[in-house]
């Protein structure tokens, strides 16, 4: 605020003369006419003048009492104006508004102290003022930007949304909102850290944001999602074609300045258009969200546009999730276990445990019906967890029974795999059960390896460090090559139950399954044949040197009590150490 002086007018100043010319007519003059009566001997004005002089005297007293109040007056006036100002100033000052002030030699004597203190008020009032915006400017940057990347989050794109939209339906065109997802970030977080996911998203957002035109606009809409508004004339051709460029600029390899490392990435993206596929905020951005999971589940480094059909698709999907975690909490959740034999002497070997669940309404379930659905919706990490401890509670009970189940294998998610939290787990959950390593197999599927051919190795390294055992599942009908299976080295492959249905009458499948025994046999590594139904199948798996086999020929998944029944009833394997 910057102070503007005000001069004393001339005519003020005439006006000042004449007052006090005034003043001094009105006090001396009488005073004068006084004197005069009251030194002049009686005789010289005669003894007539007598009352003549009580009347001057009268008139002088009245006189005097005039000049007193005319001067009080005048001082008052002489007050009154910077009074009337420096009021003003603290009103104004009280409104927050530019306070103007007189320059302090302008004022009267007894206001100087006043305006002085004024004047302190008003410079610190500006300067109070000026932090106060510059608060209040950090404080809008931080409810409209998001703190890592830097980038305007989501409260910013809804009011800039608001204005597009109003002059979009002016102008009869479209906008499109599209929603990117980093795939896989939560196992980046998991497995380099938190800080590395933390870098990754922050480089790629700049990389989307310098992908796009000056018009269009990005913001972090949290977790590992960026959403788009592209405005302007925008076609579906744009739109797909803005899409692959942001999809592709995500997949260049990027070097994280901090950690130094190099990492490969890859996004899925959703598209809905405003108003077809939604008319507010809310509802298109629903809909980018059902197109973006619809882009995951098709694979990664995809986009698709919004279909209606989605909304429905996802309610079954909400719907069966929660129903899951409830049947991990209602204790809905089973295990059976299925004999794994030497079929040349009968003996057991082990045992797969594999899950169940009892649903109140549809009966008991096999993983077919709900495996997937924990896997989309994250809950693999607390199903593994329950199996984990329900068969090593089991059995630590059969062997305290005195029973030799042999080797439990468990079945493990591909995300689990990865998660260095599973070795810590398995640890904690043989030591609790007083277990050794060598009593447990794990099994994963072919196809974990493709989806992570390098992650999955590592983590399997760390198993076997534990002493677990380590079984390549479903062999034979996924992608693994030769040369993984070299880098794994695991003890076991399981031919898979759709291989072995053939034998031996379909020769392609007997070829197959015959080149599968010599390769393994070369790599040194052992077969269990899966789904054995008929004796025809054990005996051409004998003669071909498959002795390790699982099926209903050999037994079916039991429950655990069942299970310790049969047992007792069969050849006894070498008790494991
Ligand atoms: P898998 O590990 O290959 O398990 C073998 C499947 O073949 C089991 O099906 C078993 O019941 C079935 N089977 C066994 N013998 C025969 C037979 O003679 N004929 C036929 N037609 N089938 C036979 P299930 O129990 O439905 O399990 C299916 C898949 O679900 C398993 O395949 C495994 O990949 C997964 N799974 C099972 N339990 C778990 C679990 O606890 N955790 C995880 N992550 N996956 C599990
Ligand atoms: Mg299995
Ligand atoms: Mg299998």
């Amino acid at each position: 605020m910057k102070p503007i002086a005000l001069h004393s007018t001339r005519a003020g100043a005439s006006l000042r003369t004449g007052l006090l010319l005034g003043v001094l007519a009105a006090v001396f003059g009488p005073a004068l006419l006084w004197l005069l009566a009251a030194l002049l001997p009686p005789d010289v004005l005669g003894q007539a003048a007598a009352p003549w002089r009580a009347a001057v005297l009268l008139m002088v007293v009245v006189q005097g009492v005039t000049g007193a109040m005319l001067v009080l007056h005048l001082l008052a006036r002489r007050l009154e104006e910077p009074l009337a100002r420096l009021t003003e100033q603290a009103h104004a000052l009280a409104a927050l508004r530019p306070a103007t002030t007189l320059p302090l030699r302008d004022q009267a004597p007894e206001l100087q102290p006043l305006a002085r203190g004024l004047d302190a008020l008003r410079e610190r009032t500006a300067q109070v003022q000026g932090e106060l915006q510059a608060g209040k400017a950090k404080l809008r940057r931080a409810a409209t930007h998001d703190a890592l990347t830097g980038l305007p989050n989501r409260t910013l794109l809804q009011e800039l949304f608001g204005h597009e939209a109003a002059s979009a339906r002016r102008q009869a065109r479209s906008l499109a909102l599209l929603r990117i997802g980093i795939d896989r970030l939560h196992t980046v977080n998991e497995t380099l850290g938190h800080s590395v996911g933390e870098e990754l998203l922050t480089g790629m957002a700049h990389r989307l944001a310098a992908t796009l035109r000056d018009s269009d606009f990005i913001c972090r809409g949290g977790g590992d999602e960026f959403l788009v508004l592209l405005s302007g004339p925008v076609g579906w051709d744009r739109v797909a074609t803005a899409a692959e460029r942001l999809l592709r600029c995500v997949e260049e390899p990027l070097q994280l300045p901090r950690s130094g490392q190099v990492l490969g990435a890859s996004a899925s993206l959703g598209i809905a258009m405003y108003p077809t596929d939604g008319s507010d905020f809310a509802g298109l951005e629903r809909a980018a969200s059902l197109a973006l999971q619809r882009s995951r589940t098709l694979g990664r480094g995809l986009y698709s546009f919004y279909q209606p059909g989605l909304d429905q698709a996802l309610r079954e999907r909400i719907d069966a999730e929660r129903e899951l975690a409830r049947a991990l909490e209602r204790d809905e959740l089973t295990l059976v276990y299925q004999p794994m034999v030497d079929a040349g002497s009968g003996r057991v070997l082990g045992c797969e445990a594999l899950l169940r669940w009892q649903h109140p309404e549809r009966g008991l379930l096999a993983p077919a019906d709900f495996i997937e659905t924990a896997r989309q919706c994250r809950l693999m990490a607390d199903l593994d967890a329950w199996v984990l401890e329900a068969a090593c509670g089991e059995l630590a009970g059969w062997l305290g029974q005195g029973l030799a189940p042999g080797r439990l294998a468990l079945n493990l998610s591909v995300q689990q795999a990865r998660n260095p939290a599973l070795s810590e787990a398995l640890r904690d959950a043989l030591d609790r059960h007083a277990l050794v390593p060598a009593m447990l197999e794990l099994e994963i599927t072919e196809d974990a390896f493709l989806d992570d051919p390098d992650g999955v190795p590592r983590a399997l390294a760390r198993w076997r460090t534990l002493g677990l055992g380590l079984t390549v599942d479903d062999f034979g009908v996924g992608y693994s090559s030769l040369s993984q299976l070299r880098r794994l080295r695991p003890q076991r492959l399981k031919i898979d139950c759709s291989l072995v249905r053939g034998l031996p009458h379909d020769t392609e499948d007997c070829a197959l399954a015959q080149a599968m025994l010599a390769m393994a046999a070369a790599l040194g590594i052992e077969v269990l044949a899966e789904g054995v139904e008929t004796a025809a199948q054990r005996k051409w798996l004998l003669a071909h040197g498959c002795a390790l086999q699982q099926g209903h020929l050999h037994g079916m998944p039991m429950p655990a009590a069942a299970f310790a029944a049969w047992l007792a009833r069969s050849p006894q394997p070498q008790a494991l150490a």
